[in-house]
């Protein structure tokens, strides 16, 4: 059967992970931030450090940023991260 796109996504989530504010704002590195370019605004950005997740799979906090560019990372609904839980975020950054 014919599933739309995002569907397809949920279905392959293995974890829902509610994304949270946290106290601190997280030094996001570069090579991170250049790859959000064009796809998320700066204040977007700027607003989403002081964001992060409980990790299933790192089983520890990371950033919502590091998150987002993670391979397992399928989508974010109202707050909740699709994660097909396969390879963890490259965090922290080596
Ligand atoms: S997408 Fe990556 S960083 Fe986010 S919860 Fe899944 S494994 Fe962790």
């Amino acid at each position: 059967m014919w599933e739309k796109p995002a569907m397809a996504a949920l279905t392959q989530a293995r974890y829902q992970v509610p994304v949270y504010k946290t106290d601190k704002k997280y030094k996001i590195p570069k090579e991170i931030t250049s790859q959000l370019k064009g796809a998320v605004s700066a204040k977007m950005i700027s607003s989403m450090k002081i964001e992060a997740v409980d990790c299933p799979v790192a089983k520890t906090e990371i950033p919502f940023l590091a998150c987002f560019v993670c391979p397992s990372f399928l989508n974010r609904v109202k707050g909740v991260v699709g994660c097909a839980g396969e390879k963890g975020p490259n965090w922290p950054p080596k």
